[in-house]
């Protein structure tokens, strides 16, 4: 049985948590003058709940975990900056991710002053396990795994992250902010079995929801209990907290959407295999295509010169002369489509 408390940093084993009005008493009364609000204002002049106890209970029950397994965070950035915060001990600890990956480990671990160890995909952006399991020392705490992969698109095998889960003597973060896009199940069906597991989720991609901000990260009670102590108390807005709850009551609407991108999508690839300027479209468990072409910072500036903004990857690890392009509304690919015809006809002229 892994051991948490032992990877947690002292300072914050040791920390007494800021104590907030609403922490020390949160039973029922009808005259709240514990907190210093102005009783103007209604709702806004109150503080949220910190624990966020109603939305957990409603997300607990949609995703078939416990409340006491669910952090909740402003976007997946602030449940990874806190890993860091909680289990890395700045210029002694490191984290061990991909590459290419998903830019926010590194930028936090460079923040929080913590070395981060990058090891390359294969060729073919599959997992290098020998290789990720060689860049782990005894001052590893972290391995980030995104799955499906930002920007690759692939998931990787459950028997390979299963693999480096027991084998790994840290938290293994599973990022699954394009799960829904996936024919892979989640990894929650299986947080119970790994105490060291992290589970990432957040509302900002097939929930539609980037501008609210709102994150969440699965674990172990042991692991919520310490992003509970370090988080800013009031971190999930009264307004974002019921705008949520709201949109888990249409989860039907939410799956529609989700059914949709995926039926735009293999469209989308049936229609770039035409182009002779595609050189290889690489298969994709997410809402965005990473596509090689014969030269990419080109058809790049085309389309912007179009009004068209897709993501050129070309100078990230592994993914030269490739563009990646996020599945939109059925005319928003047209468009795109038609652009990208002209720009092929252009080069051939
Ligand atoms: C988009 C994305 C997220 C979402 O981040 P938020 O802060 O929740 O908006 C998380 N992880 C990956 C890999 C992403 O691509």
């Amino acid at each position: 049985m892994k051991q948490i408390d032992q990877w947690v940093r002292p300072n914050i084993r040791q920390l007494k948590p800021y104590s907030s009005a609403r922490n020390e008493f949160s039973g029922e009364a009808s005259v709240w003058l514990d907190a210093n609000e102005s009783p103007f204002n209604a709702p806004y002049n109150r503080y949220p709940d910190p624990l966020q106890t109603t939305l957990k209970n409603r997300l607990a029950r949609q995703r078939g975990v416990r409340p006491d397994q669910i952090f909740l965070g402003v976007g997946s950035d602030e449940a990874i900056d806190l890993l860091y915060r909680i289990f890395c001990e700045p210029g002694k600890n490191n984290a061990v991710s991909i590459v290419p990956t998903y830019g926010m480990y590194k930028v936090c671990a460079d923040i929080n002053g913590v070395e981060y160890r990058e090891v390359p995909l294969h060729d073919d952006f599959s997992l290098d396990v020998e290789a990720l399991e060689a860049a782990v020392d005894s001052d590893s705490r972290l391995l980030f795994l995104c799955s499906p992969n930002n920007p690759t698109g692939n998931a990787f095998p459950a028997g390979e992250i299963e693999r480096l889960i027991t084998a790994f003597d840290g938290i293994v973060v599973v990022d699954e902010a394009y799960i829904d896009f996936s024919s892979h199940p989640s990894w929650l069906r299986r947080l119970d079995e790994f105490p060291n597991l992290v589970v990432l989720q957040t509302f900002s991609k097939a929930w539609g929801s980037a501008g609210v901000r709102l994150g969440m990260a699965f674990a172990s009670p042991s692991v919520i209990g310490y992003y509970n102590k370090v988080k800013y108390p009031y971190n999930i807005s009264a307004p974002v907290q019921r705008y949520a709850l709201d949109l888990l009551d249409r989860e039907g609407e939410v799956r529609s959407w989700v059914d949709e991108i995926l039926t735009v999508r293999a469209l989308f690839i049936e229609r770039l295999e035409e182009l002779p300027v595609v050189v290889k479209i690489y298969p994709t468990d997410a809402n965005f295509v990473l596509v090689r072409m014969d030269n990419a910072p080109a058809i790049y500036e085309w389309l912007v010169a179009e009004g068209i903004v897709v993501r050129n990857r070309s100078s990230v690890a592994l993914c030269g002369n490739c563009l990646r392009i996020t599945v939109g509304a059925a005319g928003e690919m047209d468009i795109l489509m038609e652009a990208l015809r002209r720009y092929s006809q252009s080069v051939k002229l």
